[in-house]
C-alpha cells in the first residue's frame, strides 16, 4: 500500500481508539447547543450514509441531509445555508466548496480522507494521463479538487454507468481513476473501452468473496447486495451491484427478508430505517488473505465527532479552502456530471 495512504490509516484508527465514549448527557447537551448555533449561523449539515448513525440521525432532525456523494453535491449546492457542514471526508467538503464559492464549508475533522483520493496524486495521475493523450479521463469523485480539475469528467458511482455509456456512444476510449474495481465493473457493465488507474478503497477491498460463497450457501434466500469498489469476484456474487442510494432502494423495495450487505457498515443504519422489518448482514471480511484494515468501517469516515463538530462552527475552524483556478476547472467538470444527470431525470 502506498505509504500515505497506510500512514493516515493510521492516525485516523488511532484517534478513533482513543477518543472518548461521550455520555448520552454529554450527546444531547452537544445536539442542543450545535442546534442553537446552527440557527443563528444559519448552518445545515451535508452528512454521508457511512457517518455515525448519531450524527446521520442529528443532521435529518435539524434540517440537513443525509445522501451519497452526488445527492451531498447538488444539495449542498442548493441549500440556502450559509454555512455547510460536510460530515463525511474531505473530498466531499472540496466538492462542497467548489460548488458553492460563496458559502462558508466547514468538517469536524480535516485529516478525515480517503484511500482513493490519497492514491491518486496529481502530479503521477497527469504523468500517466499524458501517456495516454488520446483518452478522455474520467474519474471518480473520491478525489482531490485537483485531480477533478484536470479531468474530462467527474462521476459518483449512482452515474458513472450512464455517463460512461454516453461516451462509449461518442467512441471515446477512457482512463478511469482511481477506483480499479469500479473501473472493471463499468467496464464489463458498458464494454467499453477503459484504461484503469490502480487505485482501491480500503473499506471494499476487503470483502472476501469465498466467504461471501460461503454465507449464501446457509442464508439461501438472502440477496446479495454489493458495491461496486468491491473487487470483481465479489460483484459476481451479487444479485444486486449499485451505489449507496441505490443500495437503500434496492432493499426496501424487494419482497426478500434477509439482505447480505457488501459495503460500509454505516449505510446499514439508513436501510433499517427505510425496510425495519429486514435483516441486514454485513458481508464477510475475515477470511483467508484477511487484513481487517477497516472491517467493513470507513477509519476516516469514523473520524467525524459531534463535540469536533461543535467546535468547529462555534470556533470557525476547519474551514475548506480550494484555491480559484483549481475550483474553476472542478467546477466544470462536477457541473457537466450534474447537468448530464438532471437532463435523465426529467
Ligand atoms: S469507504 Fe473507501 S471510498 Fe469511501 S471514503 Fe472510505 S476509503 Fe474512501
Amino acid at each position: 500500500m502506498n505509504s500515505s495512504i497506510d500512514t493516515s490509516l493510521q492516525e485516523a484508527r488511532v484517534l478513533n481508539r482513543n477518543r472518548p465514549v461521550p455520555s448520552e448527557h454529554e450527546i444531547s447537551k452537544a445536539k442542543k447547543e450545535l442546534s442553537e448555533l446552527m440557527r443563528k449561523k444559519n448552518a445545515q449539515i451535508v452528512c454521508h450514509y457511512y457517518v455515525d448513525s448519531v450524527i446521520q440521525d442529528f443532521a435529518i432532525s435539524s434540517g440537513g441531509v443525509v445522501a451519497d456523494s452526488l445527492e451531498m453535491a447538488r444539495y449542498g449546492r442548493d441549500s440556502e445555508a450559509e454555512v455547510l457542514i460536510v460530515a463525511g471526508v474531505r473530498f466531499m467538503g472540496e466538492t462542497a466548496k467548489i460548488l458553492s464559492p460563496n458559502k462558508k464549508v466547514i468538517m469536524p475533522n480535516l485529516a478525515a480522507t480517503c484511500s482513493l483520493d490519497l492514491g491518486c496524486e496529481i502530479e503521477s495521475f497527469k504523468k500517466f494521463c499524458l501517456s495516454h493523450p488520446k483518452r478522455t479521463v474520467v474519474v471518480y469523485a473520491n478525489t482531490s479538487a485537483k485531480v477533478k480539475a484536470y479531468a474530462d469528467w467527474v462521476v459518483t458511482s449512482s452515474c458513472a454507468v450512464p455517463i460512461i455509456n454516453h461516451l462509449k456512444k461518442n467512441q471515446e476510449e477512457i482512463i478511469f481513476a482511481p477506483d480499479m474495481h469500479l473501473g472493471d465493473y463499468l467496464k464489463k457493465t458498458t464494454g467499453a473501452n477503459i484504461l484503469n488507474w490502480k487505485g482501491h478503497c480500503v473499506v471494499h477491498d476487503e470483502f472476501k468473496a469465498f466467504e461471501l460463497k460461503e454465507l449464501k450457501t446457509r442464508m439461501p434466500d438472502a440477496e446479495v447486495v454489493i458495491h461496486p469498489e468491491s473487487p470483481p469476484s465479489v460483484i459476481e456474487l451479487a444479485d444486486f451491484v449499485g451505489s449507496t442510494s441505490q443500495m437503500i432502494s434496492f432493499v426496501a423495495s424487494s419482497t426478500k427478508k434477509r439482505f447480505i450487505i457488501g459495503t460500509d457498515n454505516g449505510l446499514i443504519h439508513m436501510m433499517k430505517k427505510r425496510a425495519p422489518d429486514k435483516l441486514f448482514i454485513e458481508a464477510p471480511t475475515a477470511g483467508k488473505g484477511a487484513t481487517c484494515k477497516s472491517c467493513a468501517h470507513c477509519p476516516w469516515m469514523e473520524m467525524n465527532d459531534l463535540t469536533d463538530m461543535l467546535r468547529a462552527l462555534r470556533d470557525d475552524e476547519n474551514e475548506i479552502q480550494v484555491p480559484q483556478e483549481i475550483a474553476f476547472s472542478a467546477r466544470k467538470s462536477i457541473e457537466k456530471m450534474l447537468a448530464f444527470n438532471q437532463s435523465r431525470d426529467v
